[in-house]
């Protein structure tokens, strides 16, 4: 018989509910006792929801990221927060989020760092070691909810994360190697699965996902030291990989002495029967069958031919689960009742993913006739999106076949062009501008809200909004800022505003999924071929135009962002579906231009993201992505400015194809530390102008003049002043305009008065 199971279940709640627990317990509305009710409540009604599976994830819930949780369950928490006073859980909130010192007496904590959890969106908290860094097993929580679990009735199946992996997600903050301290880390792993073995548990899921990647010789090594320390009788251990294919690393994994191995079957589909092959006798294989990283129903009886031969070789020995954790799809799909029912007819969410799991056990231990009927539904589904009109628009795909190498290229290279556009635009020397957004008021979320519920009519709305672009103008007509922006009023989202405006995309209402901690992002699914049926922001952008001679620039998302941010179509290439996006954006770019702008800027904020996990795999990637963009942008005339936003300055390993990109400005994060300023641009030349963010907008302070003239003197001496711009790190939706006004003050006058020195320095010249 197939055994089923799952690695982790989404922790928020189908409608957020612990999202706004912890804002409530946060801004302390609700006590610890209630929180702990939600959390408790939450783990239960997911249990429940997984009911049917021969074993239950415990320790996949948490209250804010299974990261942070490993490391309090190994007592690896940063000097800068012990011995302040509260329990574990104020500690640990203090090291997700930090704590700001207040009037009464408590002092200041830096929160931990945060990075993206491989190649997904979800971002958790890097641990933090040094080479005096001791552990110290804690596990009462983990110990607890797996007697929650069983007092529910299911079988636990403890959830940790390897500690090959928790050593590699780390970082040591004082140049010591983090290997070094494996010795003193797996006495602590051992300890803790004496306890999981005295608890009861039979089997543990182990995550070292690090498999998936290209492991240096001395991390591979770690891998054999680490299981081979670890080997035991006593328990079972799952050692579970995901995100990949294993490749080069297969024979490895299979190598270590565990129980039984989880392997990503999606992404890693062509190695099915390698690892098939590579199990040792008795032995358990877990195939991640059922994708967890998209919402498309799986083709089930395609699955089933796959699996029926693997099935009568390995008998029970054979287990059934998602790719990775579910966290990273929405909850239920039962919510979305506003769906179009075909729509939703081609959709898996966590909960019906672990349907098909326990469809797909059946017909295997019982014969495909003991699920027949929803055999052919899914069967019929499939079809379904397969033929359906509204996946395939010939007109785009024409339009995609006639794409020619020129369509990406701008008429003249950059320096033929600049010259131009300076003089369209009356461009001074450190032109200011800002990326986009202007603070995103209660106001304005409300009369968004208003409007979606249908309270308010299209030309009230309207009205509203328009009231808030003149603000935004006139507000930066005072400021004295150079090219100035519309502020973006009429978005929720920089990727949904478009999302819903392009034919090809749904979008859910409860369609969330965690970011991180409280934050949750809501992807819109890509099911069909993208149209753009008319303009999307010609109509605001031309209006912020008509109020000021100064230039406004049109604001986008490119095709790479959207792309990234969205539940992507799985029936075609993901450069194909990019490349449709890019059209459309480049209508829309050359709307713009039509209708006289003359600055358009493209935001490309998650361009990284879309980096495969191995570098042998990120040009090919880089190629395609770089291209999409060109063709969205370099269909305009020579006077017309391209502008591109990325919210970082890591770009080192890409520069190459940043600089391919061929924008003639691009805006980078930069603000936070003057060493990472100097840093960046010891290697990032890039060819055309540039604005480092001289503003750090992630932060309620408000910088001073000096501040800002001192980074643009370290930047002024690795980009000559003329390719030079002045602008925040990111846009300023996040701000109040009581932080915006003071703040965007000091960095025009910042800039006015390097204006003033070069022009006294070239007179005297
Ligand atoms: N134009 C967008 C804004 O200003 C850019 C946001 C982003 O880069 N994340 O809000
Ligand atoms: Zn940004």
């Amino acid at each position: 018989m197939a055994k089923t199971h799952n690695l982790g279940f989404p922790r928020i709640g189908a409608k957020r509910e612990l999202k706004f627990a912890l804002e409530k317990f946060w801004r302390g509305e609700i006590d610890r006792a209630t929180l702990e009710e939600t959390g408790h409540a939450l783990k239960v009604e997911n249990w429940q929801r997984q009911a049917r599976l021969d074993r239950v994830p415990v320790g996949d819930f948490s209250f804010y990221d299974h990261v942070l949780d490993t490391s309090f369950l190994l007592g690896n928490l940063p000097q800068r927060v012990r011995g302040l006073e509260g329990d574990a859980l104020d500690q640990y909130f203090r090291v997700a989020r930090g704590r700001s010192a207040c009037d009464h007496g408590c002092v200041h904590v830096a929160a931990g760092e945060m990075t993206k959890w491989f190649d997904t969106n979800y971002h958790y908290i890097v641990p933090e070691f040094d080479r005096h860094t001791r552990f110290t097993l804690d596990a009462s929580r983990l110990l607890a909810q797996i007697e929650e679990a069983r007092s529910q009735g299911h079988t636990p199946k403890p959830v940790i994360l390897g500690p090959v992996t928790y050593l590699w997600l780390g970082k040591s903050i004082d140049g010591s190697d983090r290997l070094d301290l494996l010795p003193r880390l797996l006495p602590a792993y051992a300890q803790l699965f004496d306890a999981l073995a005295q608890a009861g548990c039979d089997w543990v899921q182990v995550d070292e996902p690090i498999l998936v990647t290209e492991l240096d010789p001395e991390w591979a090594q770690a891998l054999r030291i680490a299981w081979h320390h670890l080997k035991r009788d006593d328990l079972d251990i799952l050692l579970t990989s995901y995100f990949g294919e294993l490749k080069e690393n297969l024979q490895l994994a299979f190598s270590l002495p565990v129980s039984g191995w989880h392997v990503d079957a999606v992404r890693g589909a062509d190695e099915i029967d390698a690892a098939v092959a590579s199990l040792p006798e008795g032995k358990v294989l877990s195939l991640g069958v059922i994708d967890g990283r998209n919402v498309w129903k799986s083709d089930l009886n395609a699955l089933l031919d796959r699996l029926e031969p693997i099935h009568a070789q390995l008998g029970d020995r054979l287990w059934l689960a998602p790719s990775c954790s579910l966290l990273h799809v929405p909850v239920d799909l039962d919510q979305e009742t506003d769906l179009e029912p075909e729509i939703r007819s081609w959709l898996a969410f966590a909960q019906q993913k672990l349907e098909e799991i326990d469809v797909l056990a059946n017909a295997l231990n019982h014969g495909r006739s003991s699920e027949a009927a929803t055999l052919a539904d899914n069967a019929e589904a499939l079809a379904s999106r397969r033929n359906s009109s509204r996946t395939r628009n010939p007109a785009v795909r024409e339009a995609l076949a006639g794409i020619t190498p020129e369509w990406g290229r701008r008429q003249s290279p950059y320096a033929k062009r600049a010259p131009k556009q300076h003089a369209a635009l009356n461009q001074p020397l450190l032109p200011t501008t800002t990326i986009g957004s202007f603070p995103q008021t209660a106001e304005i979320r409300q009369t968004r809200a208003a409007f979606r519920r249908g309270e308010l009519d299209e030309s009230a709305y309207t009205t509203a909004m328009k009231e808030e672009i003149a603000r935004c103008i006139r507000e930066q007509e005072a400021l004295g800022l150079d090219v100035l922006v519309h502020g973006e009023p009429e978005r929720n989202d920089m990727v949904e505003y478009f999302a819903e405006q392009l034919e090809g995309f749904a979008i859910t209402r409860f369609g969330w999924v965690q970011s991180y901690g409280s934050r949750c992002v809501k992807p819109a699914i890509l099911y069909g071929d993208i149209r753009r049926p008319r303009p999307m922001t010609v109509d605001w952008i031309t209006y912020a135009q008509s109020l000021t001679d100064k230039p406004v620039k049109g604001m986008l998302t490119g095709p790479v962002t959207i792309l990234n941010w969205t539940f992507v179509r799985d029936d075609q290439p993901r450069r194909d579906t990019c490349y449709q996006l890019a059209l459309a954006v480049r209508e829309e770019v050359l709307d713009l231009e039509r209708a006289g702008i003359r600055a358009i800027q493209i935001d490309e904020a998650a361009l990284r993201e879309g980096l495969p996990l191995r570098r042998s795999q990120w040009q090919s990637y880089l190629d395609w992505a770089i291209e999409a963009f060109r063709i969205s942008a370099n269909g305009v005339k020579d006077e017309t400015q391209i502008h591109t936003h990325m919210c970082y300055s890591e770009f080192n390993d890409i520069i190459d194809s940043i600089i391919a990109m061929d924008a003639d400005v691009i805006s980078i994060e930069t603000a936070r530390s003057r060493m990472e300023l100097l840093d960046v641009f010891e290697v990032f030349e890039y060819p055309n102008e540039i604005g480092p963010g001289v503003y750090d907008i992630h932060s309620p302070n408000v910088p001073s003049v000096d501040q800002m003239v001192a980074l643009l003197r370290l930047a002024a001496r690795r980009i000559p002043v003329e390719r030079l711009w002045v602008n925040p790190d990111c846009g300023l939706k996040t701000r109040s305009w009581d932080e915006v006004i003071p703040a965007l003050r000091n960095m025009v006058d910042a800039a006015r008065q390097l204006r003033a020195e070069h022009e006294v320095r070239q007179a005297s010249a």
